[in-house]
């Protein structure tokens, strides 16, 4: 099992994770990405933390974003779930 701080957008794949999670920190709005979309843009190995990165706030136009695996559809328990939708 692959260590959750290092996973890679290759490890989401092959977990059946369709979307990462990316919100922001500055104003709280968050939103989907879909898993095979950033693999084609930024390459299979390329780090579930550091798609944060490489966005930007939709709303507030805030760099300080995060980015995680979005677990929903993975059962209950596996990380606290986000079930505020804006
Ligand atoms: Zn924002």
């Amino acid at each position: 099992m692959a260590d959750r701080l290092a996973l890679e957008l290759w490890d989401l794949v092959h977990g059946d994770v369709q979307n990462v999670e990316v919100w922001c920190n500055a104003c709280g709005h968050h939103g989907l990405l879909e898993t095979r979309w950033l693999v084609d843009r930024f390459g299979s190995r390329f780090p579930v933390k550091g798609v944060a990165a490489r966005c930007r706030c939709q709303c507030c136009g805030s760099r300080d974003v995060d980015s995680r695996p979005d677990w929903t559809n993975r059962g209950p328990g596996v990380v606290t779930r986000h079930d505020r939708r804006m």
